[in-house]
């Protein structure tokens, strides 16, 4: 039988070539220039293979693991309870590769200046391939300034917490060659409010830091349940204290923490979240009795940092493919990365990717000076400033880009749907936007010298007249106690946008800074592709556009 000649119905062409097996490092020349500047330089090496692998086989993993969910069994087929969390083969290789290549150990285990920034730029690239696995890396990175105010329970856990092999196996600590951490905090009567928690736990001896309890109560929120341990909160006589509780007791037996179903998520679908009870779950006090929320904001305030690289990531991988996609496909016979309007769009998401990977990692080089007073100080307030503002700046500049690509960047192949599910979580989770503003007012009026760090960073406004009048008006702003809280979000977003120009111009690439400059401080309009005239766009946009090599 021959073939008809009508077969073929049309020949494919504008279409735009495929950017798999990218490095991403190699493709993003503001990765590469601000882990240097902020000390992570020598770890490029390291870097560049985690990018290969991020824009390699990760990124296939990740299509695959997002798109098989995990599964929860409750029970085995004869009725055994066994609680156990089911993943697809992809969120394996996503876990066992980002712990192989020390992603949450490397600051720990090689804590020289500018470890912490390397560990961000390797996040940085893993969250692109997929951010779900983000989660239980994230935790178990975080965990570790927390345990390390219990040092019988660090010595037990943090070998292999540290450890760079993945151990998925559901077995007690002590037959496992490697660990993940969770976090548990919220329940539902509150998650802001962890005070109003009703988890109560019941000492085994005497009780006081380092003892045994057992917990009865349960969490709203607990994600990555299969984690081998959690830092949980709950209630003793002395107040609200913090607790590592494994999935094993030290016998080998289940611990009883009884997962109850998985959250049915908007995004975060490669990893599992989940409802949990405790019914007589034996865990260890962390920290001093009472004092529980302090001991689990030492994790928490890494996790926030990690919402800031994993905003950061999903609005350069959206970038990526946004200007990947302009640079080839043309409307009425031209590029529409030539065309002005689209110029102006991709410009413009260009200069809020770079601005938000140059705070994130600014905060990455305070984290690697714990020493230094200035620097934990305004480590501190980075924490709230850029968790918020990031995070906030996330799902609508991944939507912008996604319109850039046309009907292309609605479908899934594109992983821009990804993105945007994914963008909302790091906004609510760790704290969410009010709660961050409100963060920001009890760093700067509650905690010593944390203004002075803020305003001394920021200096005079570097030769810039725009940012000068910037600080001035945000010096006023906090000078001006009435109505404080109101006007938090407004004081957090300005304390960002000037600590981003000050980054920007400090860098002494002109062409970005004054464009940031004149957009987020002059006035620039309420949507992406409001940049004022005068801005090198094509400068801009050849920075951040992925050249295939
Ligand atoms: C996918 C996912 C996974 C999660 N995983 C975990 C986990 O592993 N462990 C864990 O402990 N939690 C987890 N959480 C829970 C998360 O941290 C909480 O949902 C979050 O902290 C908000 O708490 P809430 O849901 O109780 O909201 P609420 O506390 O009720 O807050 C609702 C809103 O009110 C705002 N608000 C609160 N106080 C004020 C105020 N004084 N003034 C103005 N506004 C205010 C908040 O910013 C928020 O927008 C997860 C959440 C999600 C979505």
């Amino acid at each position: 039988m021959s073939l008809s000649l009508h077969a073929e119905t049309h020949e494919v062409f504008n279409q735009v070539p495929p950017l798999d097996g990218a490095n991403l490092y190699r493709i993003d020349l503001p990765l590469q220039e601000w882990t240097q500047r902020f000390g992570g330089g020598w770890a490029q090496a390291r870097i560049d293979a985690y990018g290969a692998l991020a824009g390699g086989e990760l990124m296939a993993a990740g299509f695959l693991a997002n798109e098989h969910k995990p599964v929860f069994h409750s029970h085995d087929r004869y009725g055994r309870r066994i609680d156990l969390v089911e993943f697809h083969p992809a969120y394996h290789q996503l876990m066992s590769t980002a712990i192989k290549h020390g992603l949450p150990s490397l600051p720990w285990t090689d804590p020289r200046a500018g470890a912490q920034v390397a560990r961000a730029a390797m996040s940085y690239l893993h969250s692109q391939a997929d951010a779900g696995s983000g989660c239980p890396l994230t935790m178990t990175y975080a965990s570790v300034p927390a345990l390390k105010l219990q040092g019988d329970v660090a010595e037990k856990w943090l070998p292999k917490i540290l450890s760079t092999q993945y151990d998925p196996r559901n077995l007690p600590i002590e037959q496992k060659t490697g660990a993940t951490i969770g976090m548990a905090m919220t329940e539902k009567q509150g998650g802001t409010d962890v005070r109003a928690n009703t988890t109560h736990a019941y000492p085994l001896g005497l009780g006081g830091a380092g003892q045994a309890y057992e917990l009865v109560g349960h969490k709203w929120f607990c994600s990555a349940p299969m984690c081998d341990a959690f830092l949980t909160l709950a209630y003793t006589k002395k107040g609200l204290s913090c607790f590592l509780l494994p999935r094993h007791r030290p016998d080998g037996t289940r611990n009883a923490f009884y997962i109850q179903r998985l959250k049915n998520k908007l995004g975060n679908q490669s990893n599992a979240s989940s409802e949990v009870e405790y019914r007589g779950a034996l865990a260890w006090m962390v920290g001093e009795e009472g004092r529980g929320v302090p001991t689990i904001i030492e994790m928490v305030a890494l996790t926030r940092f990690d919402c800031m690289v994993g905003s950061s990531a999903l609005m350069r991988q959206a970038l990526t493919q946004a200007a990947h996609h302009c640079a080839h496909r043309q409307v009425g016979g031209r590029v529409l990365s030539e065309q002005p309007l689209m110029q102006n769009v991709l410009a413009d998401l260009a200069l809020e990717s770079e601005a938000a990977l140059a705070l994130t990692l600014r905060m990455g080089q305070a984290l690697d000076n714990p020493h230094d007073e200035q620097q934990a100080k305004f480590a501190r307030l980075i924490t709230a400033v850029g968790k918020y503002w990031i995070c906030k700046r996330a799902p609508a500049m991944i939507n912008e880009a996604a319109e850039c690509m046309g009907g292309a960047g609605y479908v899934e192949d594109s992983i821009l749907p990804r993105l945007y599910r994914e963008a909302p979580v790091n906004s609510t989770w760790e704290g969410s936007g009010n709660v961050q503003c409100l963060d920001v007012l009890r760093a700067l009026s509650k905690e010593p010298g944390v203004l002075d760090a803020l305003f001394s960073e920021l200096g005079d406004g570097h030769g810039d007249r725009h940012l000068a009048a910037h600080i001035q008006r945000l010096q006023a702003g906090f000078r001006d106690t009435a109505d404080i809280q109101y006007r938090a979000r407004q004081l957090t977003e300005d304390i960002a946008l000037a600590l981003k120009a000050k980054l920007l111009l400090e860098a002494g690439n002109a062409t970005v800074s004054d464009a940031f400059i004149t957009s987020r401080l002059g006035n620039g309009g309420r949507v992406y592709g409001t940049l004022p005239r005068g801005v090198d766009v094509e400068a801009l946009i050849a920075r951040s556009t992925p050249h295939l090599l």
